[in-house]
């Protein structure tokens, strides 16, 4: 639909991005003065007197498939033609992969600033208000519009309301049951686009919630978030500014939460998609401006700490690479290979060692490489270390992840769920992750390991069966009960190399570990065991901050006796009542006493709709990064 109307008239309408049959739901004719009142505001001097005002539709244009892939000459899907181009890198018939590509961050930049001239040059311009402070009595009072006030505009909004003869009072009105308290942190209205010449402006108003509840936990997230979404949202936003009114303390806020969780919204896996099938998250987005009408007291630490987040979405967004990525992609070797390009790319603050068969075997980690033993590629012990720049350590710690690249079952195989099995490496992806985050965050006093004894539970006629017996690292003696309990035999010898080898202080240990452990605190909360309270504190605060929930669970040792061997030292799992504590328990006979906690994260890992979470990668760089300043 095109319309050509003369230019002494501008049209503004209000419509839902998403329908295009809802465009004419509300039209308002704006008279002379209006035209040039938005060219004053928004610079917009191509608005002539005579020359024709346009008016264009949707035009739901589609994404354009245009990427780059990374070449590989000889893969299971081209050996038909050799010189045909593989979408990406997998196996040949004779060798596993031994890369997995990562997906880059949006390019889109994010700034700050008090200068409100930004706005001229924004496609999409959001204005943040606050609606009326929540009282109590309310809360009941269904049909209770009238008697609450109105959200005032204030500022930039206000006065382009009054320069749109209120165009956007009448936006807030017309959406006044959801504003009413200045909406959900992060909820739209409708887009009031301005017409004009070959551009178009659009204008929201973007929810910030009751006044004086700004700073709640979550809640710059929440903004991040939204942001991230309206870009996507509204198709071919170049550049976008949202207004933030003098009320709100841009000081105040922490603004790496909101470009972390603006970057790692516009995450998207299309490494393992073609053509028509691939589709980035608002493609066409240059750049996002924070305007504070407040003003920013230091705008180089408001800079760093966005400059932070986008930092710690990198991490998260490596974390879902590796959960999301197939096991013909993803199998210990390529892991490894994942691991030496974090050191590589870390700028000399993350060395690499990957200890291969051989030096496992060197060092008695029979129970990891009995679990190894079944599959087609060679077990990786991945360990990166990070030592701060200026050299000066105050704190020593590791941190384990669980890195089953695939988990069958073994023999005793699963018969549940096992298309999900790729996500087995959950643990070992936020530790990763989070190792990649760090090596950019670059925290002082701190020396941190990031250690996985990679690996996939298979079948093959050498792989460990139900009544073997193994012996970890640290001369203790298993019995494998049943070969899918294998997460804890990989975490034994991990745990011994940290706690004696590396010598590391405390140590904290991410993995999928349990159904157990999802049955009890559903797909959003990890469960963490620890007998420290004070490092159940830091988790819990850690949790806290960075949104990915935890909660502690009780490390019974009267349940001990469900681990207790007839033949061995120990055996590997217990029954089905407990089963996440018994595994928690199982894991105490390998780290000798310092503070040691387990994490569970095998509910949150995974999301049914969306795929990888990123969970536990923006806990572990929290945590690593706040080593350094205790005591
Ligand atoms: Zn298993």
């Amino acid at each position: 639909m095109k319309l050509t109307v003369p230019s002494a008239t501008i049209f503004a309408m209000a419509f839902y991005s998403t329908s295009a049959a809802a465009f004419s739901m509300s039209k308002q004719h704006l008279g002379r003065n209006v035209v040039s009142n938005a060219a004053k505001i928004f610079g917009a001097t191509y608005l002539s007197a005579q020359a024709p005002v346009s008016v264009f539709a949707a035009k739901g244009a589609l994404p354009t498939g245009k990427r780059a892939f990374s070449k590989s000459t000889s893969t299971a899907l081209n050996m038909a033609d050799e010189n045909k181009e593989a979408p990406f890198k997998t196996w040949t018939f004779d060798n596993a992969c031994d890369e997995m590509e990562f997906n880059e961050l949006s390019e889109a930049s994010i700034s700050i600033t008090d200068d409100l001239s930004h706005l001229d040059d924004s496609d999409l311009v959001m204005f943040g208000i606050y609606g009326a402070e929540e009282k109590e009595d309310e809360e009941n009072d269904k049909d209770g519009d009238d008697a609450v006030p109105e959200p005032a505009l204030v500022g930039e909004a206000k006065a382009i309301d009054e320069m749109f003869e209120g165009a956007l009072t009448d936006l807030l009105m017309e959406n006044f049951k959801a504003f009413k308290h200045g909406g959900s942190v992060g909820a739209v209205t409708p887009v009031l686009r301005i017409f004009s010449g070959e551009k178009t402006k659009r204008i929201m108003l973007f929810g910030l919630g009751p006044a004086g509840k700004d700073m709640e936990e979550g809640f710059v997230s929440k903004i991040g978030k939204s942001l991230a979404s309206q870009c996507d949202d509204n198709k071919k936003v170049s550049t976008c500014s949202l207004v933030l009114p003098a009320a709100f303390s841009v000081d105040d806020a922490p603004l790496s939460d909101l470009s972390s969780e603006f970057y790692s919204t516009l995450y998207s896996d299309n490494r393992y998609r073609t053509g028509a099938k691939i589709s980035k998250k608002a493609e066409d987005l240059a750049s996002i401006t924070i305007v504070a009408e407040g003003g920013v007291s230091d705008v180089s630490a408001a800079s760093a700490a966005l400059e932070s987040g986008k930092n710690l979405a990198v991490g998260v967004a490596l974390c879902k690479d590796i959960v999301n990525a197939p096991h013909n992609v993803l199998n210990s070797e390529s892991l490894a290979n994942a691991a030496k390009r974090i050191a590589d790319e870390s700028g000399g603050l993350i060395k690499c060692t990957i200890l291969g068969k051989e030096e496992c075997e060197a060092r008695g980690m029979g129970a990891y490489l009995g679990v190894a033993r079944g599959s087609e590629t060679q077990p990786q012990f991945i360990h990166l270390t990070y030592t701060p720049k200026s050299g000066n350590v105050l704190k020593k710690v590791g941190i384990v992840g669980k890195g089953l690249l695939f988990d069958t079952g073994g023999y005793n195989i699963k018969t549940a769920m096992m298309e999900l099995m790729k996500f087995d490496c959950g643990g070992s992806a936020a530790v990763l992750g989070a190792a990649r985050a760090v090596g950019k965050l670059a925290p002082e006093g701190v020396e941190a390991h990031f250690i996985v004894a990679a690996c996939e539970n298979m079948i093959n006629d050498r792989a460990v069966v139900p009544s073997d017996v193994l012996t970890a690292s640290n001369g203790k003696t298993i019995e494998i009960i049943n070969t899918d309990a294998e997460g804890r035999l990989t975490l034994a010898d991990a745990l011994v190399y940290a706690d004696k080898e590396v010598g590391c202080e405390k140590i904290i240990e991410l993995s999928t570990l349990t159904g157990a452990c999802m049955v009890s605190l559903g797909k959003e909360i990890c469960g963490v065991w620890t007998d420290n309270d004070d490092l159940a504190e830091d988790l819990a605060d850690v949790s806290k901050v960075t949104g990915e929930k935890s909660w502690r669970m009780p490390l019974e040792k009267s349940y001990n006796e469900q681990l207790k061997s007839k033949i061995a030292d120990i055996n590997n799992c217990g029954t089905r009542y407990g089963g996440a504590i018994t595994a928690a328990l199982f894991l105490q006979n390998f780290v000798d006493k310092k503070p040691f906690a387990h994490i569970d994260i095998a509910g949150p890992v995974w999301s049914d709709k969306d795929g990888a979470t990123g969970f536990g990668a923006k806990m572990v760089s929290e945590w690593v990064s706040r080593q350094g300043k205790s005591e």
